[in-house]
């Protein structure tokens, strides 16, 4: 290819099937969302009767989920979460949070494995199922090697036996499937570890306590404990012969599958940095047209330098966090390597924006700002979460400080 023709193919502009989606999603969020958003809020429930409708319309449902993933063109999900978190951040994750299941077995798990478990974490309309990823422990937060649940073969029957206690599962307890990882070998950390399904009504697993959170309150986040619960062979993701070679590997002290989990992980965080570009997008839209309308000194206030600069930066951040979203979901499509952890990026600047830009629109609005009549300051209170989960700022910076510096940066 010429380098003009190179330049050509060059463009940021997303497919048609893309736009197409992008404002069918939209019309949910608007007409459906954001109406609601505040109510659910307030309840601090998972938003049944909304997911029931996404079902009903096809957009919570394992189908949309897969395509947009799959979309050729690596923004059909990140278009997607933005515009479902401009609709609402809470309500969002209660639709998002089976997909990040499901993409724990679908980016490791075999064909059988994705098959049989991936529609029972979706469900359809009429009975509508989530799943629940759990990682997280007590002890074992952003140190992901301290997880000390275990989970032992019995060869005798064919089961593993998993016991521990997770927390911080979004849909923990009220999952229809649970995603757990567990350590098979604690001698070898983190490459001791492997993913389970647990399947639906497994004797054992029971809900911990429910979090009450500061931001994104229509989503259930909970403690899921593990006593002793056994779930088949089958339901260890990749399969045992896969787990026993990376483990022979890892004990070997090569370097092993351990490698492939971290970039799979490091491809999914253009998503989560979208879902903040949404709250933050809101955010500024809505100081936006707020300070066009609200007079005083007898002039709109964004006819002040002091809110128009401020609003200038705030589109200006909104536009670069989604250019280094995009950026980050392209090349993951393409399988170019994140040299940079590119992925890592866009998740640290897409969460920072989302909190300093609700910060701002809560400024702009002054006394309104502050006050529930006004949905600014719940979107500040739900963009908190995008420096926190799914790796804080401070463990990206860490992988970022790695990838550009080659030093084992701690
Ligand atoms: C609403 C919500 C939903 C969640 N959903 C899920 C889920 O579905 N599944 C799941 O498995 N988990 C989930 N999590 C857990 C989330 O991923 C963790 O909270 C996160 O990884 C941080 O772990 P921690 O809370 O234990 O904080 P800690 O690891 O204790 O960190 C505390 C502070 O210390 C800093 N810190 C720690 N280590 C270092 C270091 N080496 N260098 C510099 N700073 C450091 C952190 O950045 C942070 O600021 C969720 C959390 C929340 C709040």
């Amino acid at each position: 290819m010429s380098p003009d023709q190179q330049q050509q193919s060059f463009s940021l502009e997303p497919p048609p099937a893309v736009r197409e989606m992008r404002d069918w999603v939209h019309g949910f969020a608007a007409d459906v969302m954001r109406p609601a958003a505040a109510e659910w809020d307030e309840r601090e429930q998972t938003p049944w009767p909304i997911i029931e409708e996404a079902a009903k319309i096809g957009l919570y449902s394992l189908d949309f989920f897969s395509t947009q993933w799959l979309d050729p063109s690596g923004l059909g999900m990140v278009v997607a979460f933005e515009e479902l978190f401009w609709g609402d951040a809470g309500i969002g994750l209660s639709l998002a949070g089976s997909g990040l299941a499901a993409v724990a077995v679908a980016s490791n798990g075999t064909p059988e494995q994705i098959g049989e478990w991936l529609p029972q974490m979706f469900g359809g309309p009429g009975d509508v199922k989530l799943g629940a990823f759990c990682s997280s422990e007590p002890d074992a937060g952003s140190d992901v090697g301290a997880i000390r649940t275990k989970a032992v073969y019995d060869a005798a029957s064919d089961e593993w036996v998993l016991t521990g206690t997770k927390t911080w599962a979004t849909n923990g307890g009220i999952a229809n499937v649970h995603v757990v990882v567990a350590s098979v070998d604690p001698a070898l950390g983190s490459r001791g570890q492997a993913t389970f399904i647990v399947p639906p009504g497994s004797r054992g697993l029971s809900q911990g306590q429910k979090f009450r959170k500061h931001g994104i309150r229509a989503s259930h986040t909970a403690e899921v404990v593990l006593d002793d619960v056994r779930v088949p062979g089958r339901c260890l993701v990749g399969g045992k012969e896969r787990l026993d070679s990376r483990l022979a590997r890892a004990a070997e002290g090569q370097r092993s599958g351990e490698q492939a989990a971290m970039k799979t992980f490091e491809a999914s965080r253009p998503s989560v940095a979208a879902m903040a570009v949404g709250v933050a997008r809101a955010a500024v839209e809505y100081a936006t047209d707020y300070a066009t309308k609200r007079v005083q000194f007898g002039k709109p206030i964004g006819q002040n330098q002091g809110v128009a600069f401020q609003l200038a930066d705030m589109q200006a951040a909104v536009d670069a966090a989604r250019l280094l979203t995009w950026r980050a979901a392209w090349m993951a499509r393409n399988r170019i390597p994140f040299s940079h952890a590119e992925g890592s990026m866009s998740k640290l600047v897409a969460g920072e924006t989302a909190v300093r830009v609700t910060e701002q629109a809560i400024q702009v609005l002054g006394g309104n700002g502050y006050t529930r009549d006004f949905p600014v300051e719940r979107w500040h209170r739900d963009a908190k979460i995008f420096t926190i989960f799914e790796g804080t700022s401070e463990i990206q910076r860490m992988i970022i400080g790695r990838a550009v510096t080659g030093l084992d940066v701690r």
